[in-house]
């Protein structure tokens, strides 16, 4: 097992982490940025070192630092969170050259699941079911239209290199696709330095399902059922469920078996993410992501099983301490991202928290590395906090969920809160009846 693990992360992440660190009995050091010297697992944490000023490339992203500062504490292994350098293969390469464990996959499947042509030939290989579309890369409208006409319109141009929701467009008819294929391509040339785009058949109503996986670091993989995120306002989740309530149990063992079968045949090793969209019944692959998500607590809440111990054994080459047959699903859990903006314009609202009282009681967990007093600074993404609610079944976690928001107070900022304070009395979402476009209509409805 490790003596002394990096965070190399910041916000309620790096305090998530860490606190497995400390169950774990491990050693903990994080790295932050000079905006960042106040925050709660910087208090924390065993060690601390500053790595540099406020922007992300200068500090957080700053690989050099983040070696060096592994280097000067001793740190055995790094873990990168989400976001930031979890997903950077060559961060992952540099470590292990350093003889230090990176807390995830290899750089390889890194690399591989962040070229989303690759992932997908690779997903297609393994036997998990994929978006029709093109086999690759797509350059010229000739070829273009003879695909976009053999799956039918509407159809989706994808960049290669995506991310965040980025480079993407929709061509309804054949009149739409040349100008798409265009803009498309140039986006995803100036975003990401890559123009490569391919056509996929667009999915009218679908739901976004996630099925979270492991590779145990012997060749084998399991499954940790799926969480539903469907709920998104620019491609960005809003509100995640475990378990899908679109789900049965037996599309659950199938989806979830395709995937364990696919993650043992990668030779995978870690945690990974393996995201979905779903309509009338059928499952298509749309990426991987090869680091803990966000949303991995209603996951925890359904199985009791706390994902970053899985993840820090994994890394030491201690395998997982369940096998499939362990992992069973108890209750409803949903989790509400907490962020500070405006609830209806969404833009930014950072400044000093005056009162920060959260929820408690049975079935209640916040991940949040905010306080009273807490200074939010400018610089970072808005999620302040994370409320998970579990119940024994949907409608309880539902009662639940309702008097929680109102026992939460953040005073000084504004917070998405009201806006979950809405959702939860909503008649779509008590029925688990919404797609991956309902949060943005009845946004555009409120307004
Ligand atoms: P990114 O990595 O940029 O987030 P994804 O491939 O994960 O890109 O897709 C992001 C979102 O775009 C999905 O959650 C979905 O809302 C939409 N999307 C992607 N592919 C399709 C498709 N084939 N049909 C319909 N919507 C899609």
């Amino acid at each position: 097992m490790f003596q002394k693990i990096l965070i190399a992360n910041r916000g309620e992440i790096a305090l998530r982490v860490l606190r497995a660190c400390k169950e774990l009995g491990i050693q903990t050091v994080v790295v932050h940025s000079t905006a960042d010297a106040d925050a709660m697992h910087v208090r924390l944490a065993d060690e601390s070192v500053c790595i540099g000023p406020p922007p992300s490339r200068d500090s957080y992203l700053n690989i050099h630092q983040i070696v060096a500062a592994c280097e000067i504490t001793g740190a055995d292994a790094v873990h990168p969170g989400y976001g930031f350098l979890s997903e950077n293969a060559k961060f992952a390469d540099i470590l292990a050259a350093h003889n230090i464990t990176f807390i995830g996959p290899s750089g390889d499947h890194i690399r591989i699941m962040g070229d989303k042509i690759e992932a997908k030939r690779t997903a297609k290989r393994l036997g998990i079911p994929v978006v029709p579309g093109s086999d690759g890369a797509v350059t010229d409208q000739k070829e273009a239209r003879r695909i976009a006409a053999e799956i039918g319109y509407p159809v989706i141009i994808k960049a290669s290199a995506g991310g965040g929701g980025r480079g993407m467009k929709v061509a309804l008819t054949e009149a739409d696709l040349e100008v798409a294929l265009q803009t498309a391509s140039t986006e995803a040339g100036a975003a990401f330095g890559d123009d490569a785009v391919y056509i996929e058949k667009y999915l009218e109503k679908p739901r976004h399902i996630e099925v979270q996986v492991f590779g145990d670091g012997f060749g084998r993989g399991v499954h940790f059922g799926e969480r539903d995120c469907s709920l998104q306002r620019r491609h960005q989740k809003v509100w995640e469920e475990a378990s899908s309530p679109a789900l049965n149990a037996e599309e659950r063992a199938r989806i979830g078996g395709i995937c364990a079968k696919a993650i043992a045949d990668l030779g995978y090793s870690g945690a990974g993410t393996i995201e979905f969209l779903y309509e009338n019944g059928e499952f298509y692959f749309i990426e991987m992501n090869t680091r803990l998500q966000v949303e991995h607590p209603v996951t925890e809440a359904i199985t009791g099983i706390d994902l970053v111990h899985e993840q820090i054994r994994v890394a030491s080459g201690g395998g997982l301490s369940v096998k499939q047959e362990d992992i069973k699903f108890n209750g409803h859990a949903i989790e509400c991202r907490i962020n500070a903006e405006d609830p209806r314009t969404f833009t930014p609202s950072p400044g000093t928290i005056t009162h920060f009282h959260t929820p408690g009681g049975l079935g209640i967990r916040v991940d949040s590395g905010v306080y009273s007093g807490y200074k939010i600074p400018p610089y970072y993404d808005s999620l302040i906090g994370k409320l998970i609610v579990h119940g024994r079944n949907r409608v309880e976690c539902m009662m639940r969920l309702r008097r929680a928001l109102d026992e939460f107070v953040v005073d000084g900022i504004k917070t998405t809160l009201p806006l979950f304070r809405d959702l939860v009395g909503n008649a779509d979402i008590a029925n688990g009846d919404y797609d991956i476009h309902w949060l943005e209509k009845y946004l555009a409805k409120e307004e």
